[in-house]
């Protein structure tokens, strides 16, 4: 509970994003340093945060990044990332956004459809380019995660399915600007069941062989990201179980001489390092419950409205005895609520709330809906050098 430091935040605005500087840097460390043992490299999923100070950050520890739009391969590039590792994923890619990867030369395009192919090709020989590209192959793996963010299933519209391989090999002789490079996976996100990575290498062993016995050896082999988190327990599990995770994929996956395995983390890297940090505006007392009534809504934070994700939540100003509340924001709608039945320490008015685990898909998603201001970062440490 020390480890927030609320008599400097007096004078700041609430709600605010609050950023553990150092336990971010743990992370990065933590991650880096097994994948280098493993020979793994690692390209951080932008779209999770992309906070220009903790891009920084995150790329001069030597993350790639993984890129679904334009504007995120720019601001990477902004922040310190190295094009030639920038992936470029999603399924559909603007002419003006392809034209950003071209013009930057960039790793890898993971095409999702034929169509996007030949797109691509197109864009690339008009700008006498070639581009790289790996195929996203849509595995049917169940992610056994919230239906919301699973994408490896085949009714997901994510990725090519294993029917249009032969199609796709065939377009490939014509299409003269690919330089067709790697297979791309990514089945989901919050993924805490390590048996569906497992799964997941037996799937990408056999579509890895079935294109080598047709000739290609592909470069690499990119398996996404997905390793979920502990949004229970963020203090007791504050960097997600690298180690373990990657030891999976050196058990299961087979590659073949020169081959390099890519993965794209993106909640594992940034989610225990920040809080959401509100004030109480009301405490209301119900017929049958007490409603905290922060100032913190869903424009700021919306998981637990879009997909009910938990966040531990706690009153971090108060020492009294526990008491049972619904923590709600003040925004007109009745999904905005962050959890009902919470054990928060006696609470009134004026006391600061922090929602952990906050620091993925949390700033990033924030909306202006009521026409509320946008949430500021606010950071443990001065971050001046990486501020741009
Ligand atoms: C969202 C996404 C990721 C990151 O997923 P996490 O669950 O945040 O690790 C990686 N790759 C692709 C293609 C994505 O769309």
């Amino acid at each position: 509970m020390n480890k927030f430091n609320t008599e400097k935040w007096t004078n700041i605005q609430t709600p605010f994003y609050y950023y553990d500087v150092d336990l971010l840097k743990q992370t990065l460390e933590t991650a880096k340093n097994e994948a280098d043992k493993r020979g793994y490299i690692l390209h951080y999923a932008t779209k999770a945060n992309a906070n220009p100070a903790l891009l920084k950050l995150i790329f001069s520890a030597g993350f790639g990044a993984d890129c679904v739009s334009g504007n995120e391969i720019l601001r990477s590039v902004k922040c310190g990332a190295d094009p030639k590792l920038i992936t470029f994923a999603g399924v559909g890619k603007t002419d003006r956004e392809i034209g950003i990867g071209l013009d930057n030369s960039i790793f890898c395009f993971n095409c999702e459809s034929i169509p996007e192919m030949e797109n691509i090709d197109v864009l690339a020989k008009a700008k006498h380019k070639i581009a790289s590209i790996a195929i996203r192959i849509n595995p049917d793996v169940d992610a056994k995660t919230h239906e919301y963010i699973s994408t490896g299933k085949s009714e997901n519209k994510f990725g090519i399915s294993a029917w249009d391989f032969e199609k796709v090999i065939e377009k490939l002789e014509i299409l003269s600007n690919l330089n067709f490079t790697g297979l791309h996976f990514h089945v989901g996100s919050q993924i805490t069941d390590m048996s569906v990575f497992a799964e997941v290498c037996l799937r990408v062993n056999s579509f890895n062989q079935w294109f080598k016995e047709r000739g290609f050896l592909l470069e690499h082999i990119n398996v996404g990201g997905g390793l979920g988190i502990d949004y229970q327990n963020p203090d007791k599990n504050p960097i997600p179980d690298f180690a373990s995770y990657f030891s999976i994929f050196e058990q299961n996956i087979k590659l073949y001489p020169g081959q390099k395995l890519h993965f794209e983390p993106g909640r594992s890297i940034v989610a225990q390092c920040g809080s959401l940090i509100s004030k109480v505006l009301y405490v209301k007392e119900g017929k049958s419950k007490n409603f905290a009534i922060i100032d913190a809504g869903m424009s700021d934070l919306i998981r637990p409205a879009l997909y009910k994700a938990h966040h531990h939540i706690e009153n971090i100003s108060s020492n009294k005895p526990y008491l049972v509340y619904d923590v709600v924001g003040p925004i007109c709608e009745s999904s905005d609520c962050f959890d009902k039945d919470v054990k928060l320490r006696e609470t009134q008015r004026g006391d600061f709330i922090a929602l952990r685990s906050a620091g993925a898909y949390g700033e990033v998603m924030a909306s202006q809906y009521n026409l509320r201001a946008i949430p500021q970062p606010v950071y443990s440490e001065n971050l001046q050098e990486f501020v741009p």
